[in-house]
């Protein structure tokens, strides 16, 4: 048995997940052993000083379980990277010089490739013999061709300064993608074709072609394209000007207020959906209208993505919303019967697996992602590929 060890390490959190998974290259029969969270890392009066003594703390659940982190039957450790530039598509074997190429990258990243190398850091000095392979959340976008991923602006200020659509959830929308497009029907001769759509706090869109990925809703940040919990997404650029310009607002201000102040809880003051579908219920119109933005955006992004593929065969939806809310399924969905789309209403209320109708041209299903099954199993890969390599 191969046991991998995930750990998806944040600035004040570290979660983590031991799985037991069947030998390359059936990676699929994955059981978890143990997961949790170690919260609070670094606040005042917490116990959890740093990431040092985040580790720490996952040792001593895992003893409680009975597991060593020192045991030799850990394999490898694998680590949630968010932002891989241009210089990582693919998971990679984490060395000196891949852990200072990540942290040049930290100027794209500035609140999460810190905190991902600190766990890194920690853990490369836990186990110094064990292989740990980092998955990047860009890496899956990698291969959105130039005229999707390039911003129209100047190209010489774009290039020196790394500005270009990266994207991100990369590992979800891996995950889904490939578990949606087995339910395609009949598909075209390149594989089917999907559209995943990412549902959670943050959310995002994306469209893949037999297995490629060729656009995705995030840019630059993880601030673009869909409504999300906190974040705006999509915004005229001129709206930061004005802001500034009209109401002196500075940028770590309109910074905040487009990534902490706006999406549902800044139209209705909920930015959990949960929340905000109570209150539609009950015929309020802040929480309507921000509803009513999200799913419209959802829905101008299924039509572009439409475009971009040609073809759709598989619409996945995910994450807490995707996999929950049979509200937004059918808002962002309902009508389109010309595209081929259409939903059963039993389905989508029952929200598991198919939820078109048996004369729906698009397939849709609901696809709970599993992020960590999917870093494990590249980790998997990447240490199988060295071995045999
Ligand atoms: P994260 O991106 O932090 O992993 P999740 O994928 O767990 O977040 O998604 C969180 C979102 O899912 C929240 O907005 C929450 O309200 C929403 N959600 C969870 N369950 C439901 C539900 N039954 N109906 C509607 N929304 C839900």
């Amino acid at each position: 048995m191969t046991h991998i060890l995930v750990i998806n390490s944040g600035s004040s959190s570290l979660k983590y997940r031991l799985l037991s998974v069947g030998a390359w290259p059936a990676p699929q029969a994955a059981v978890r052993l143990a997961s949790g969270t170690v919260e609070r890392i670094g606040e005042p009066g917490s116990p959890v000083a740093d990431h040092g003594a985040a580790l720490d703390a996952v040792a001593a659940e895992l003893a409680a379980v009975g597991f060593g982190l020192d045991s030799p039957e850990l394999t490898a450790i694998g680590h949630r990277v968010v932002h891989g530039g241009r210089d990582f598509t693919e998971p990679t074997l984490i060395t000196d010089e891949v852990a200072e190429r990540i942290e040049r990258l930290i100027p794209l990243a500035p609140l999460h490739n810190p905190a991902n190398l600190a766990g890194i850091e920690v853990a490369r000095r836990f186990r110094p013999d064990l292989p740990q392979v980092a998955v990047f959340d860009t890496a899956f976008h990698g291969t959105i061709p130039a005229a999707a991923a390039t911003y129209a602006i100047d190209r010489e200020t774009a290039e020196r300064h790394g500005v270009r659509r990266y994207g991100f959830h990369g590992t979800s929308h891996a995950y889904v993608s490939r578990e949606a497009a087995e339910l395609a029907d009949r598909p075209g001769p390149g594989g089917p074709n999907v559209i995943v759509l990412h549902l959670g706090n943050g959310a995002s869109a994306s469209a893949v072609a037999g297995g490629r990925c060729v656009e995705t809703s995030m840019g630059l940040t993880p601030l673009e394209g869909l409504v999300m919990g906190t974040r705006s997404g999509d915004v005229d650029p001129g709206v930061l000007m004005h802001l500034h310009r009209e109401a002196g607002m500075g940028i770590e201000q309109i910074d905040e207020l487009l990534n902490r102040r706006s999406g549902l809880l800044g139209l209705c003051g909920d930015n959990d959906m949960r929340a905000v579908e109570r209150r539609v219920a009950a015929g309020d119109p802040e929480a309507e209208l921000a509803h009513a933005v999200y799913c419209h955006r959802l829905r101008k992004y299924v039509g572009a993505y439409y475009a971009v593929l040609g073809t759709v065969d598989v619409i996945a939806f995910t994450g807490g919303i995707g996999e929950n809310s049979s509200l937004v399924r059918e808002r962002t969905l309902s009508g389109l019967d010309g595209l081929g789309i259409v939903l059963d209403a039993d389905r989508n209320a029952a929200g598991k697996g198919l939820i078109s109708a048996d004369d729906s041209r698009v397939r849709v299903a609901v696809v709970p992602t599993d992020e960590e099954l999917e870093i494990a199993r590249q980790t998997l890969d990447v240490i199988s590929r060295t071995d045999r390599g």
